[in-house]
């Protein structure tokens, strides 16, 4: 066998498993995160983030993806970077993206961690998302082996966790995203992960939000000691992300609320929007998404 040859074959497999697999991204010598996955397909989790803290004691989990393949793919991540035991899991809002993975580490006896008001949003709801997953775009296959599992703990103001080392605070921030929206604080390394409170370069699902809530949630972000920040989806962020989210936001509003008053169908308003809106990814669905969930009905 010829040199060249023999190199392409070592080389092939090598460059599949970088590009097939997304690994988790080193933040400092204990946190590491999925941070700006580009494919937003349903079964990649709609380019989810999500991450880990290791602290001497354990580790902890901070989101979970959407279903328990990709819980497992995180899994299988995460074991490249650590043996030590899972003991909690937070889960910064209960949407399928973040928390429909739970089951996976709850069943290595992990300690699942969400604020009351998401607990009880992913108790009422859960079984039924999972039913009907479909209109999500997701397959059957997709979703084998998936189970709700609900947080174990919960919480209604702060909780702060000790992992041996390392202090993690875990925020409930102002009905926002979700009513019980959490971020979660390292103070010693000045990372934050804010889960779905901050979108980069992602247009934000805005069904369950809470407008002025979530300008508060931002203004209190700004004002905290924070100099890296890992969103809900896209690459690894700032405070300039932040100022940049409450603009889009305000944008989105306001226009959507004016095209509304003129009584003009869900479809022209999201068509509009998308012309006067910064680009951002997922838009060209969530838009409409958004503006049929939530304007029309109140003409
Ligand atoms: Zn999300």
């Amino acid at each position: 066998m010829n040199l060249r040859l023999l190199l392409s074959l070592l080389l092939v497999p090598l460059l599949f498993a970088q590009t097939a697999f997304a690994d988790l991204t080193r933040l400092s010598d204990n946190v590491y995160a999925y941070v700006g996955t580009t494919d937003a397909s349903p079964a990649r989790s709609f380019a989810a983030n999500a991450g880990i803290i290791i602290g001497k004691d354990g580790v902890l989990v901070v989101d979970t993806l959407t279903s328990a393949k990709e819980g497992q793919r995180f899994l299988a991540d995460i074991r490249k970077v650590t043996d030590k035991p899972i003991r909690y899991v937070v889960n910064t809002h209960t949407h399928l993206d973040h928390a429909f993975g739970n089951c996976v580490f709850a069943g290595l006896g992990a300690v699942v961690i969400s604020h009351t008001a998401d607990r009880a949003l992913l108790e009422k709801l859960g079984t039924d998302i999972l039913k009907k997953v479909g209109g999500y775009g997701l397959k059957p296959e997709d979703m084998v082996g998936t189970e709700i599992s609900l947080p174990s703990l919960f919480f209604s103001d702060r909780l702060s966790i000790d992992l041996g080392g390392e202090v993690v605070e875990l925020i409930r921030v102002e009905p926002s995203h979700t009513e019980g929206s959490v971020v979660v604080w390292l103070p010693k390394q000045k990372l934050l992960f804010s889960g779905d409170i901050l979108f980069t370069d992602f247009h934000p699902f805005l069904a369950d939000g809470d407008f002025n809530g979530w300008y508060k949630t931002l203004d209190s972000l700004l004002a905290l000691d924070v100099e890296r920040i890992v969103p809900g989806h896209g690459p690894l962020s700032g405070k300039k992300d932040l100022r940049e989210m409450k603009e889009y936001l305000a944008r989105f509003d306001g226009a959507a609320r004016q095209l509304a008053a003129k009584g003009m169908d869900g479809d022209a308003i999201a068509a509009e929007l998308l012309k006067i809106l910064p680009k951002r990814s997922m838009a060209e669905w969530m838009v409409g998404y958004n503006v049929k969930s939530r304007y029309l009905k109140k003409q």
